[in-house]
C-alpha cells in the first residue's frame, strides 16, 4: 500500500537558491530553487547524495521558506530534492499560491502526489517504481538516459501519461558524452521525444 505522509507544517530544507531552470520544458526560466532534504529512490549516479539523508537539513517552517523565497525577483518556485514527495506539500503549495506563485515540482513520483502545482516533471528511476498517481498529472516526462535499455525504461510510461505530457530524454551527466549521439538518433526516428540538457551545467550555475 502507498505511504501518503501527514501535511506537515515544517520541512526538512537543503538549499533554497536562485538561478534559472537548465531542465526540460522551462529551461532557460529564472526560478527559485527550494531543495528538501530526504530520498529513499537511491539512484547510483545521483548527482545530490549529500541529500538523501533527511536529518542532515534543518527543519523550516513553510512561512519562513516563504520569507526567503520573497527576497528574489522570480515568481516561479521549482520544489525539488531529494524526493520531495516524501512530505505531504499542501501547506506549501497552499501557502505559495495565496502570493501568487508559479508551482513547479520535481519528482520521481514514488509517492502519492500531495499539492497543487502549475508545473510538475516526472522523472521516474528504476530503482523504484512510482506511485500511479503522478501519470496523468505529469505536465513532462524526464526520462534520465544512463544506458541503453532507459530508453524502453521511458518508453514503458507512455501509455499511462496524459495526452498533454511532454517528453523528454536527458543524457545523464557523467554519461552524456557517450549517450548524446543515442538520443538524438532516437529522437529523430521517434520525434514525440525531444532532448533535454542539463544547460546549468553548461553554464556553471547551480
Ligand atoms: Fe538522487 Fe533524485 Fe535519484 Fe533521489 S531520485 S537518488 S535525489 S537522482
Amino acid at each position: 500500500m502507498i505511504y501518503i505522509p501527514k501535511v506537515v507544517d515544517e520541512l526538512p530544507v537543503m538549499e533554497i537558491f536562485y538561478s534559472v531552470q537548465g531542465e526540460g520544458f522551462h529551461a532557460g526560466k529564472p526560478a527559485v530553487f527550494i531543495r528538501l532534504g530526504g530520498c529513499d529512490v537511491g539512484c547510483h549516479w545521483c548527482d545530490v547524495k549529500e541529500s538523501w539523508n533527511e536529518n542532515d537539513h534543518p527543519k523550516m517552517s513553510v512561512d519562513k521558506i516563504l520569507d526567503q523565497v520573497s527576497k528574489y525577483a522570480s515568481k516561479t518556485i521549482i520544489v525539488t530534492g531529494g524526493e520531495p514527495l516524501m512530505y505531504n506539500l499542501e501547506l506549501l503549495t497552499r501557502t505559495f499560491k495565496k502570493y501568487n506563485y508559479q508551482l513547479h515540482l520535481e519528482t520521481s513520483g514514488v509517492y502519492e502526489l500531495t499539492g497543487n502545482w502549475d508545473w510538475i516533471t516526472f522523472s521516474p528511476k528504476k530503482f523504484k517504481k512510482p506511485d500511479a498517481s503522478i501519470f496523468k498529472e505529469a505536465s513532462e516526462i524526464k526520462a534520465i538516459i544512463f544506458s541503453q535499455s532507459d530508453f524502453d525504461f521511458a518508453e514503458s510510461f507512455v501509455a499511462y501519461l496524459g495526452d498533454e505530457c511532454c517528453k523528454y530524454l536527458q543524457p545523464e551527466w557523467s554519461k552524456s558524452e557517450q549517450m548524446t549521439p543515442f538520443i538524438i538518433d532516437y529522437i529523430k526516428a521517434q520525434p514525440s521525444w525531444n532532448i533535454s540538457l542539463q544547460t546549468h551545467k553548461y553554464l556553471n550555475i547551480p
